[in-house]
């Protein structure tokens, strides 16, 4: 049998492929594009093109698509066929150069928040060369060209996450450089690139019980179920032995990933039953959110094959871990070193600590940003329900690091001579600890030996929105640095001494982010406040802040998202929240109603003449009397707020039904049979 590793790749247009089908110069000028992030050469865009079309077609392909990240959160393709007709009864196969870089799908059937009047159809999308081009089989069989691309309007204002996150990229690059350049690292035009691991969490469950769930179905999770008896208590799921069906998953889920060039690393049970988790090896960010995007895809078009569904739902199931998607960042330099990464002398080591400095400043003056960029309503049910971070965004740096971090705020103050504090660029730091050490899983945003670990991300959330945010407000934090440092320069400052000063006073100004205790503690959120530090606890809240100045002025100056851009967002957001708790609440009328009511009858009828169960027939009448009075509060409840009170009021009374009512009435498979079956 032929090892799965073998097949990586092999769905993509990826650098050999292009070296062994393009000429040299051709070769040369993708591969600066590639690393330089310039504009591509439109000369070479019809080699190019003809080159992917001969390779797909062998691969069985007969359409190409532009591949697409509109602000639904999910992706989207149009298929065009190659074939043109020869006008001699016969036909050709065309892909041309423009087809390649732009296409024009109608938009007006995507949200736009407002950006776009609908009699404005037109949508463009452009090629992100930066990503590379992948065969799509859909479950038939069938093979499509996919080419990973942008989705602007007329104008050019973004309509999807993949252009914010490239121009975001595009601002955390120029500033990282200009940092790099302080610090003697100069790489002419090569950028500088964030890179993305994002460990991605699941459920699965069987297909047979989710068809009986109307709930799952309509809304990814269940509206009731009284918990199971054996659940998570006993921890015996996380890194247990994986069974012998989810193991066969796993295993076409690798290969499937691997064909696609995602290089898909770890595979372990979760804390709850029927919990997984799925981890690539990190790479370039926007490429990481592609596959993050592909991931997703293929975890569930491989759970079906598997007769399972695959649940990215944030809470599939109350009461239990719900599902994250663990966002590990950091920056590989233009030099491709990680600039997270403490280094090996003190030089290094003064660049490593401006960079964990600008990222306390970045996260503090932008916490309310970054809680915005996870707000949904799934990620409200996990967002500090005691298994994820809080909604209050702080940063654990470990004992160590924020030791000397102490040190540099107070050598500074004393112009180190003081020769007890760490005086920058000239000594060196002691050994952080790596790995898993010093892990303080409690925190919303967490150095982890190389990289920050922010883990407030929803498992079913794109994880470009997030990663916007945090390119941006660390742009504008090197940015604000990088101007303190050239003006103390400039007055004639020594570099070790004046970097000293600036990060000394960003320090001050700033420290209040760090914590580096249980996150989860109610004495934390009460610390929290007295710090000033925001506690967005509701998605309504959370996306107000991309209404405020300061979010529309940090994205306006690094020319990530214009305000109309912004505010489109908001509009998007708001209304798919909406949206969403409406089908929610909607969803939970029907099965109380259609379902609920007629069991808790069927079972009063039954009992009624058996004195016996007397307790349990007027238990069960008040029940569903309360059922009854909870439709009516949720069918009145009108907005958001109210719906979901109403719909916790009415869980309530139908959770405790489901403890009365005999299981082979209960119209709904049990919590026990989908995370123990
Ligand atoms: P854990 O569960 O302990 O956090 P995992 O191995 O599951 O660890 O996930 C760690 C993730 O961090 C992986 O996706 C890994 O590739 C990623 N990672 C490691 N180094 C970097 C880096 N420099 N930049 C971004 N992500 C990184
Ligand atoms: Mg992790």
């Amino acid at each position: 049998m032929k090892n799965t590793i073998e097949g990586f790749g092999e769905n993509v247009f990826s650098l050999p492929v292009m070296e062994k089908r393009l000429s040299a110069s051709t070769f040369a000028s993708m591969k600066k594009t590639i690393a330089t992030g310039s504009e591509l050469d439109a000369g070479i865009a019809d080699e190019v093109a003809e080159a992917m079309k001969e390779w797909a077609m062998e691969k069985g392909a007969t359409h190409y698509t532009h591949w697409f990240q509109p602000l639904t959160g999910a992706t989207a393709e149009k298929h065009d066929s190659f074939i043109f007709p020869d006008f001699n009864d016969g036909v050709i196969t065309n892909f041309s150069g423009d087809e390649l870089i732009q296409g024009e799908p109608d938009a007006s059937s995507f949200p736009s928040g407002g950006l776009r009047a609908t009699f404005e159809a037109r949508g463009y999308t452009g090629w992100d060369p930066t990503s590379r081009a992948f065969i799509k089989y859909d479950a038939a069989g069938a093979a499509t060209l996919t080419i990973p691309t942008v989705f602007c309007g007329y104008k050019g204002e973004a309509l999807d996450k993949k252009t914010p996150l490239l121009r975001s990229m595009k601002a955390l690059s120029d500033q990282t450089v200009r940092l790099g350049k302080l610090f003697g690292i100069d790489c002419g035009d090569t950028m500088a690139k964030a890179t993305l691991g994002s460990e991605q969490e699941y459920f699965l469950i069987d297909a047979d019980l989710v068809a009986q769930r109307p709930d799952i179905l309509q809304t990814g999770r269940t509206l009731f179920g009284k918990g199971a008896s054996k659940h998570q208590q006993l921890d015996d799921h996380y890194f247990g032995a994986i069974k012998p069906r989810v193991a066969a998953f796993m295993a076409d889920l690798d290969a499937e990933l691997w064909k696609n060039g995602i290089p898909a690393k770890t595979r372990h049970n979760e804390v709850c039953p029927a919990q997984f988790e799925i981890a690539p090896v990190f790479e370039t960010l926007n490429v990481s959110v592609d596959h993050n995007m592909i991931t997703m895809d293929v975890l569930q078009v491989t759970a079906e094959k598997h007769g399972f569904v695959c649940l990215l739902h944030e809470k599939p199931f109350a009461a239990v871990n719900g599902s994250g998607k663990h966002n590990n960042w950091s920056i590989s330099g233009p030099d491709g070193k990680n600039w997270l990464k403490p280094g090996d002398n003190p030089h290094e080591n003064a660049k490593f600590m401006t960079i964990v400095v600008a990222l306390l400043k970045a996260v503090d003056t932008h916490a309310d940003l970054l809680r915005a960029s996870v707000a949904s309503a799934g990620n409200d049910h996990r967002l500090g329900a005691n298994e994820a971070p809080p909604a209050v965004v702080s940063v654990f740096l470990g004992d160590q690091l924020t030791d000397i971090i102490e040190q540099i705020e107070a050598g500074g103050a004393k112009q180190s001579k003081d020769g007890g504090h760490i005086h920058l660029g000239v000594d060196l730091l002691p050994k952080l600890p790596r790995g898993n050490t010093d892990r303080n899983r409690t925190s919303p945003f967490a150095f982890v030996g190389n990289r920050f670990e922010f883990r407030a991300v929803g498992s079913n959330q794109s994880p470009a929105g997030a990663n916007i945010v945090l390119n941006t407000i660390v742009a504008a934090a090197f940015d604000d640095i990088c101007t303190e440092i050239e003006a103390g320069l400039e007055k004639g400052g020594e570099f070790n001494a004046v970097l000293q000063d600036v990060l000394a006073a960003v320090i001050k100004e700033h420290k209040r982010i760090l914590f580096n205790g249980d996150g989860y503690t109610d004495e934390w959120l009460a610390e929290a406040t007295k710090r000033g530090m925001p506690n967005l606890v509701t998605t309504e809240e959370a996306l107000e802040v991309l209404n405020t100045q300061k979010a529309k002025d940090v994205f306006a100056k690094y020319s990530v998202l214009t305000n109309e851009e912004l505010e489109s967002r908001y509009n998007t957001y708001t209304e798919a929240y909406e949206t969403l708790i409406g089908i929610e609440a909607s969803t939970a009328i029907d099965i109380a109603k259609t379902m609920i009511i007629p069991a808790a009858v069927t079972t009063i009828n039954e009992y009624s003449s058996v004195p016996a169960v007397a307790g349990m027939t007027s238990e069960l009448s008040s029940l569903l009397e309360k059922t009854v009075a909870g439709i009516a509060a949720l069918e009145a409840a009108g907005e958001p707020s109210a719906e979901i009170a109403a719909m916790n009021e009415l869980r309530e009374s139908v959770d405790a039904l489901e403890a009365l009512v005999p299981a082979d009435l209960w119209p709904l498979p049990s919590y026990d049979e989908m995370l123990l079956g």
